[in-house]
């Protein structure tokens, strides 16, 4: 898990936490599993990003 900057949230993304969207420019969290079972790549497909509210009640 890693927090996202503003600056570099540049795209749209679904927050997993609540079905909405996290909007372009917006401080969030980014989170994926790190066990690596299926290499890394898989892992970074894998990637979710989050509001940071909504990952702290998850
Ligand atoms: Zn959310």
């Amino acid at each position: 898990m890693q927090p996202v900057s503003a600056a570099q949230a540049v795209k749209v993304y679904s927050c997993p936490g609540c079905g909405g969207q996290v909007a372009e420019g917006t401080a969030h969290l980014v989170v994926w599993r790190a066990d690596g079972v299926l290499g890394d790549a898989a892992d970074l497909a894998a990637r979710r990003h989050w509001h940071s509210s909504c990952w702290k009640v998850h």
